[in-house]
């Protein structure tokens, strides 16, 4: 009887090892379909605890696209100092670049002398950007330390769009990253204060457009297009991009956004977002609006329902990404940390939300999710950028909490520049501190490029594009690695992933 039972015993075990390997083999063979993906998950795990091994590895990947980046903040303080200092700019003891005529003021110092003085270039670089940046009495929050870099080198950047956009495609280019869309400044600054004259005499939306129109917004736009048309010229043949040896930052396709500045009078928001919206009917490489500058700030507070009414009836025809929720508890009171990402999305339309930090702030959060991944509204996570202005990092950011209820995400830099980062980096830090695996990763790369403005065919082209060099990629970290490493990581794979 004992011997009878223990045999019974030994067939049972034996049945459970037979099934149990016929699961792990026939796991196996579903995922030898996606070879080299699997290797790679397999290697990116791996790598997870090496910072080294991972980032070098985050820096090959290809991440498609970044959907968020201020071309002027991007650009590297060290670009800006030997631009200017070609110019022959100075800068004021504010380390504020300040143009010719203004040398002579008083303590004013030629930026030039920045290229034989180490002392005043690393004074320059810390106050374009937020290196060594330590709060004090006069800048108490790397916020307005980071807000104000832009008027610093104001006087540079605003005249180097050819430049800082070659610069942008060369640094993507290194770092496989394959499109992107700049956000830019762009309106008729001749014009400005005509228009604005002219439209605060009526009150009704419909009016001040029609007198914005009958005041030549249609030459204004088309002045603007041919400034962006030229530049663009320009920046292709600088590049070679039409001959046989094109250069690098050739295969990195771009667009711009036009960027309106928030913190400004109502009328003056009506003719920048009317010229933004005209641009962008007008030019196909204009793809979108947003509106920028502090979301804290008194004019954007106060007008902040207002501003998305002007979109409303502005661009209702136009892609439209907002920065919204760039906010947090104690910036701000609690009233307004709750309702401007739904307000960007329901009133202004906006496909695309830029940071949508406060969620938790926000009323019926799990009901805006829940729209948001419906529409869907796709949310531009700039993880180092909230680090440095919001100080909102690690658990206290909502990433998870987006990711988890279905909504898409991406990954972009906003400024790199001033943050002294790459586009790499923030992968890096989605990995380090949400524990997001490859996959997660691949998808949000591509995210960029389904999530863009382009056109439905220019996105297909894109796409594949991705998936190709996705493709070449994993085949290279697989073919790495040794046989017996391979086989040895897919009956892991098939042992541990979920079916
Ligand atoms: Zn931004």
């Amino acid at each position: 009887m004992i011997a009878a039972g223990q045999a019974l015993r030994r067939r049972i075990i034996l049945a459970v090892i037979l099934l149990a390997a016929f699961i792990v083999l026939l796991r196996v063979a579903v995922l030898a379909d996606e070879f080299d993906t699997v290797i790679t998950a397999a290697s990116f795990e791996a790598a997870r605890e090496n910072r080294t091994a991972l980032r070098a590895f985050l820096h090959r990947m290809p991440k498609g696209g970044d959907l968020h980046t201020h071309l002027a903040g991007a650009v590297y303080a060290e670009r800006f100092i030997a631009w200017a200092a070609q110019q022959e700019l100075c800068v004021d003891p504010q380390k504020v670049v300040v143009a010719k005529p203004q040398c002579d003021r008083a303590g004013a110092l030629p930026v030039s002398d920045a290229m034989h003085d180490q002392q005043l270039y690393n004074w320059l670089v810390d106050a374009f950007s937020m290196r060594a940046f330590l709060p004090t009495s006069a800048v108490p929050t790397g916020h307005d330390e980071f807000f104000a870099a832009f008027d610093k080198f104001g006087a540079v950047s605003g005249t180097h769009l050819v430049d800082m956009t070659i610069d942008q495609l060369r640094r993507y280019d290194s770092e496989n990253v394959q499109y992107v869309e700049f956000m830019v400044s762009s309106w008729c600054a001749d014009d400005r204060a005509r228009f604005v004259k002219a439209i605060s005499e009526t009150t009704e939306d419909a009016a001040k457009l029609k007198t914005l129109e009958a005041s030549g917004l249609g030459d204004c736009v088309a002045a603007r297009r041919n400034v962006l048309t030229a530049a663009i010229g320009k920046i292709r043949s600088a590049l070679a991009c039409d001959a046989p040896k094109a250069q690098p930052g050739c295969g990195v396709t771009f667009r711009y956004i036009i960027q309106v500045n928030r913190n400004n009078l109502p009328d003056e928001v009506f003719v920048q977002t009317a010229i933004a919206a005209a641009l962008i009917r007008a030019e196909p490489r204009v793809v979108a609006l947003n509106f920028v500058g502090p979301e804290d700030g008194l004019v954007a507070r106060r007008d902040y329902t207002r501003h998305m009414q002007i979109i409303r009836f502005l661009a209702p025809d136009v892609p439209v990404a907002l920065h919204a929720g760039e906010l947090w508890l104690g910036l701000v009171p609690p009233p307004d940390l709750a309702f401007h990402i739904r307000e960007a999305i329901e009133i202004a339309g906006a496909r695309r939300i830029g940071h949508g930090v406060a969620l938790a702030f926000e009323r019926d959060m799990e009901g805006l999710l829940a729209e948001m991944r419906a529409r869907p509204v796709v949310v531009e996570v700039n993880l180092t950028s909230t680090d440095l202005i919001l100080g909102v990092r690690g658990k206290d950011h909502p990433l998870p909490t987006y990711l988890a209820a279905g909504v898409p995400v991406v990954l972009s830099s906003d400024d790199a520049g001033i943050s002294r980062i790459d586009l790499t980096n923030e992968y890096l830090r989605a990995a380090r501190d949400y524990g997001l695996e490859y996959r997660a990763l691949k998808a949000i790369a591509r995210n960029a490029l389904i999530y863009s403005f382009l056109d439905q065919a220019q996105k297909r082209d894109e796409l594949a594009r991705f998936d190709r060099a996705s493709a070449e990629f994993e085949r290279s970290v697989a073919s790495r690695q040794s046989p017996l490493q391979n086989a040895v990581a897919l009956i892991k794979a098939a042992v541990t992933s979920p079916p």
